[in-house]
């Protein structure tokens, strides 16, 4: 006798999308969570006393739909688009911004080169056009990379879309744009939540939805926010979260999935489970050897993790004094998400040692000052930094993290150092997480951020595998729900919503959700 109608292994956001979806057309279901909180890598923590951080991620994007479907308002959510979007200081003391507003980015374009502001229109006209045409395509199993392409045929974009398809966002810079400082301060933009370099295939692509969208928001109380929202529009639908739950494995009988067992040894049953967990820890770990055929299980051993990200949360006295614009009043220099990544090729060194599994001496850093627009955050006076230091990679090709941690730390703040001198003796506390805690924290294989890398042969009907791209798996009645699926990484929901209507139709539901 089945439990639920529906089991949820993991209460990442994703996780908790797909609950509420399903919870709203009217199924019973349970969503179990190993952690102490719902959230995943969207979880607001305090991790001093009075001091709130976001955790892991920091700048949620989610879709639109998704919050009017499962009315995250009014179960508590408060987004604040972030405007200027980005900050990228310089070593020369110039910095850049980039705003929600082509104009205001034209004449920031102008300070660097003429050249470049008179070619940022048509660019951004193109990848606005582009995300646009593509954000549909996220809420739905993903289309084949023919199939998107073949959008754009006859288009005056036909041209340009094959190389964001097809090319490096390295390559589409630099031949869009002379200054350096421009081509590297829109690269992190190609590379934000990837471990490739800007050199890479599959970088553009991830730009131009970067870029096109320009999305990010701040929600507040941090990015857990999210999750409390979504938790309490699931709540509120009859569902049911536990906490400190942590799945064993997924129970099959006859390649049916039947539900899970919990660490304590017992079982919640249930016709459909889902996996919030990313592909490599479902199907090689939380399934019993012998379950899947060992040709699938070859392919899922080899798709590429490798994560590279060093989380660094800092609580310091007073905001960034940054050298290419002084000042400790809050200002949009720390609003904004900063960038340091001055030029393509200070980004292709730093993952050029990830590559080799070296330490990067200059990590490019990706920083948002969460305080700058939630004071209740940390007590007054006191800010909070989420710092990610890129590059920095899971797999070593000498020495662990253990021994190595110390290293990379130093490395990120003597470059952060050096754009926002005297910050390290107004640091109060720090947590540093590498790619080996927070595998250890939130549960993805090798503390992939996006649980698979981004890179193009992983991406669309690619992701998780060719065949395999729509949800569900080998076991009947089992689902992937997480990151590791299109559309991919990223605080969106999209996934989580996707596998709810791929359950849904599955199960000839006649209640269609939005
Ligand atoms: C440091 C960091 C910074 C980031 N910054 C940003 C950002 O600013 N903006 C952005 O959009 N994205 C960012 N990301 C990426 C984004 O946060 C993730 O891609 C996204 O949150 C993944 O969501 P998910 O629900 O698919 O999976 P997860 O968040 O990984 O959730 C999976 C959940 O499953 C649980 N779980 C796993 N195994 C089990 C089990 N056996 N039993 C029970 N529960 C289990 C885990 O505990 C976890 O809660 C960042 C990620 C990190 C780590």
């Amino acid at each position: 006798m089945a439990d639920f109608d529906v089991v949820i292994l993991g209460a990442g956001h994703n996780g908790l999308t797909c609950g509420a979806y399903l919870a709203k057309a009217g199924l019973r279901v349970c969503v179990l969570e190993r952690r102490a909180l719902p959230g995943g890598a969207a979880v607001t923590e305090e991790l001093w006393p009075g001091i709130r951080v976001s955790r892991a991620s920091y700048v949620p994007g989610l879709i639109d739909k998704i919050v009017t479907d499962l009315e995250l308002v009014r179960h508590g959510l408060e987004l604040h688009p972030v405007d200027p979007q980005n900050f990228a200081p310089f070593p020369s003391g110039r910095h850049l911004f980039t705003f929600l507003s082509d104009e205001r980015c034209q004449k920031e374009l102008a300070r660097f080169s003429p050249k470049d502001a008179a070619a940022f229109p048509k660019f951004s006209g193109f990848l606005r056009q582009f995300a646009e045409t593509v954000e549909p395509l996220l809420l739905s199993p993903p289309p084949e990379l023919n199939d998107l392409l073949a959008y754009f045929d006859g288009t005056q974009f036909e041209e340009v879309a094959r190389q964001i398809l097809l090319t490096s966002c390295a390559d589409l810079l630099r031949e869009t744009f002379e200054s350096e400082e421009v081509q590297g301060a829109f690269a992190m933009n190609g590379v934000l939540n990837t471990s490739m370099g800007p050199d890479t295939i599959g970088t553009s692509y991830i730009l131009a939805m970067a870029l096109g969208k320009r999305g990010y928001h701040y929600a507040v109380g941090g990015t857990g926010a999210v999750s409390q929202a979504l938790a309490a529009s699931f709540g509120t639908r009859g569902g049911t979260l536990r906490t400190n739950a942590a799945v064993r494995r997924i129970v099959v009988s006859k390649n049916h999935a039947t539900g899970v067992e919990l660490s304590d040894g017992t079982q919640v049953l249930a016709p459909v489970v889902v996996s919030n967990a990313d592909p490599k820890r479902t199907f090689l770990d939380l399934l019993e050897p012998g379950t899947l055929d060992g040709d699938f299980t070859h392919r899922v051993s080899k798709l590429r993790a490798f994560g590279t990200s060093l989380k660094i949360n800092l609580a310091m006295q007073g905001p960034l004094d940054f050298r290419a614009l002084p000042g400790q009043t809050i200002g949009p220099q720390h609003q904004a998400l900063t960038d340091v990544g001055p030029s393509l090729d200070y980004i292709q060194q730093a993952y050029d040692a990830a590559r080799w599994g070296r330490l990067p001496e200059q990590p490019p850093l990706n920083i948002f000052c969460q305080t700058a627009w939630d004071a209740t955050m940390a007590p007054k006076g006191v800010h909070t930094l989420s710092i990610i230091a890129k590059y920095n990679p899971y797999v070593l090709a000498s020495g662990n993290w253990v021994d190595l941690k110390e290293k990379a730390v130093e490395n990120a703040l003597n470059v952060l150092e050096s754009y926002a001198p005297g910050t390290g003796r107004r640091i109060l506390q720090m947590e540093a997480l590498s790619p080996l805690d927070l595998e250890n924290l939130i549960g993805f294989t090798e503390g992939n951020v996006t649980h698979l890398d981004q890179s193009l042969n992983q991406m669309l009907s690619f992701r998780p595998l060719l065949g395999w791209a729509h949800y569900r798996t080998p076991v009947d009645g089992l689902y992937l729900c997480g990151a590791g699926t299109h559309p991919g990484g990223g605080v969106k929901g999209a996934p989580g919503h996707n596998a709810a209507h791929v359950i849904l139709e599955d199960l000839g539901h006649p209640n269609p959700v939005g």
